[in-house]
């Protein structure tokens, strides 16, 4: 579904950032609602958190992306902004696995609008401490190296001296010489570079994030046209067919309006639950 005409068409939005991200926003926002992305560095957003623990995040994915867009905004004379800010951690299901997750803020100040797009996956984030150019080269095929690129650091993770920008196997083992003569303990921390552009499965979920957002500026509020209509929540307790007891199951979703109160409940299930997923039947 595209906007047509899109209310976005021709004007300018500005975005912030340092790490390439623009490339990777730009061709699905621009085709889809004709807006054009004004991209800006003049601002250093590594200041606001990095993934190298250089810097410490200081606030919420959501909080820093809000404060990148405004900056954005500020600095180029927008009415709209965006920014992107992706987040690491465990998987939300076993827990085991490195997990990205990339929001996409859109700023409308003019309507007075906010639309999130979101996306996420298994994200490509290893670390190890290694003591030899043996152990280094293992580590970095294992890490997807040199499509990913990666970082080191002395003795440990938390070392104030990193080396990054490690792309290639020259530049890698050059770091890592240097990397362990500055070791008290012979040992040196590796791990994957988390920027956007030296990560490409990264980009791969920020370009999806992308996806999502114009798929959420395309949808029309029916009340007042204002675009960002969608989901809100999911409502829960479709019934269970031996018993009639309502499960944890869902059985429709809220549709709400960013800008105006508008909402409403669109069934997705109809039937009957399983008894083997009542709580009552199958506890
Ligand atoms: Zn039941
Ligand atoms: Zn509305």
């Amino acid at each position: 579904m595209n906007l047509k005409p899109s209310i976005y068409q021709g004007l300018p939005v500005a975005l912030l950032t340092q790490h390439g991200k623009q490339e990777l926003i730009r061709p699905i926002l621009e085709v889809a609602l004709g807006c054009r992305l004004v991209h800006t560095d003049g601002y250093d957003t590594d200041l606001l958190g990095t993934f190298t623990r250089d810097v410490a995040r200081p606030s919420s994915q959501l909080e820093a992306c809000r404060h990148k867009a405004r900056i954005g905004m500020a600095l180029t004379g927008t009415t709209l902004g965006m920014a992107s800010e992706g987040a690491f951690g465990p998987d939300p299901y076993t827990g085991w696995m490195e997990w990205d997750t990339e929001v996409l803020l859109w700023v409308d100040a003019k309507h007075g609008l906010e639309v999130i797009g979101m996306a996420q996956g298994p994200a490509q984030s290893l670390h190890r401490m290694v003591r030899t150019t043996e152990e280094l080269m293992q580590f970095a095929t294992e890490a997807l190296f040199p499509e990913h690129h990666l970082v080191l650091r002395p003795d440990h993770s938390e070392h104030p001296d990193l080396y990054k920008d490690l792309s290639n196997v020259n530049s890698l083992l050059r770091a890592f010489h240097a990397a362990r003569a500055a070791s008290t303990c012979d040992r040196v921390f590796v791990e994957n570079d988390l920027r956007a552009y030296c990560n490409p499965t990264r980009q791969d979920i920020i370009r999806k994030a992308a996806e999502n957002l114009v798929q959420k500026l395309s949808s029309l509020c029916p009340h007042c046209q204002a675009p960002g209509y969608g989901i809100t929540r999911k409502v829960l307790g479709l019934r269970c067919k031996a018993c009639g007891h309502p499960t944890r199951l869902p059985v429709a979703d809220i549709w709400q309006c960013v800008v105006c109160a508008h909402q409403e409940q669109r069934d997705t299930a109809h039937g009957w639950a399983d008894p083997g997923q009542c709580d009552r039947c199958n506890p």
